[in-house]
């Protein structure tokens, strides 16, 4: 059920919006999902759908884009997206830090119709 509340979250905080800006329906509703937020895309469209029935988001288009998290290496600067379990810098092998961590889960876009 733990999904389901971050997803209801993020409902209320479009219908807000949406509410602000007059619309009176969504088109489309793009969300940036990290690779480490232990949340499933398919979880988050079956919520998306129960939780838009009744109110203007019926109907819209959900988007969701993937992120990776991202690295910094302590050398030379470069970012770098992390693949599985290498740290190391792709141009110069130096130590990455996490410079974004993958665990993002927010409102990218919303499109509307007034
Ligand atoms: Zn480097």
């Amino acid at each position: 059920m733990h999904e389901y509340h971050i997803v209801e979250g993020v409902v209320k905080q479009i219908l807000e919006k949406a509410k602000s800006s007059d619309a009176k329906k969504i088109t489309t509703v793009t969300l940036v999902l990290g690779e480490l937020s232990g949340l499933q895309e398919e979880s988050i469209r079956v919520y998306f759908e129960n939780l838009s029935k009744d109110n203007i988001l019926a109907g819209a288009k959900l988007i969701v884009k993937p992120v990776k998290s991202k690295l910094k290496c302590k050398d030379c600067g470069t970012i770098f997206e992390h693949e599985k379990s290498d740290f190391n810098c792709p141009k110069c092998s130096g130590l990455g830090v996490l410079a974004s961590s993958g665990k993002e889960f927010y409102i990218d876009n919303i499109e509307i119709e007034s």
